[in-house]
């Protein structure tokens, strides 16, 4: 599974709608300080669930609609679609057999985040549902950033159990259990 397009719009620093094509599974993406690279790292974190203003390095969840520039006005919502290559169907249940898999988030200045799966309404749970197991998701080993491996070799140990967990496919279904012990 790769993610082969991100298209962002009214996201941080990204107001037009702009799509990054990633063609290949290794991309460098360079440029100067302040240019917008981490930002696209979050547009991917959001969008499959992340909830943490801190964690998107911003103040509160708003922060990562754009909030203006000397040259530009703010703007009133912001989002984000992952594009999937699913081709060998190993993302999604029920969507396993879509060779592209669009994940998309939305949200307004009021506060209103919206999910969508393929273009139809989903909930975030759908999301945070659909990447469980996979090694992908908001806080997953998928992203590696920095302080990451010091914070791996220093976890406590139900912590390093959580990434473990996640490795062997085992955490969606403690997920479950954990929602039905809680119904
Ligand atoms: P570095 O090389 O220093 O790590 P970078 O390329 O990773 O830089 P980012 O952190 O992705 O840079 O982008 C920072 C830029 O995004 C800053 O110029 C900041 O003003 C802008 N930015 C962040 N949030 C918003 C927002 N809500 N609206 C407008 N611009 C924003
Ligand atoms: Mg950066």
């Amino acid at each position: 599974m790769r993610l082969a397009r991100i298209k962002l719009a009214g996201f941080k620093s990204f107001v037009d709608p702009t799509t990054l094509v990633l063609p290949g599974n290794r991309v460098g993406v360079v440029g100067p300080n302040g240019c917008g690279k981490s930002n696209t790292i979050d547009a991917v974190r959001w969008v499959m669930g992340e909830s943490s203003a801190k964690h998107l390095r911003g103040d509160s969840g708003e922060d990562v609609i754009f909030n203006g520039s000397s040259s530009r006005k703010p703007v009133g919502q912001a989002s984000i679609e992952l594009v999937f290559d699913n081709s060998e169907g190993r993302l999604g249940g029920e969507y396993s057999a879509y060779t592209e898999i669009a994940v998309k988030r939305a949200l307004t200045r009021d506060g209103q985040s919206k999910y969508y799966l393929n273009g139809h309404r989903a909930r975030k749970r759908d999301i945070v549902d659909l990447f469980l197991g996979t090694g992908l998701g908001p806080r997953s080993y998928a992203i590696i950033e920095q302080g990451m491996i010091a914070r791996l070799i220093e976890a406590r140990p139900e912590d390093l159990r959580t990434y473990l967990e996640e490795a062997a496919g085992i955490s969606k279904y403690k997920e479950r259990r954990r929602e039905t012990e809680n119904r």
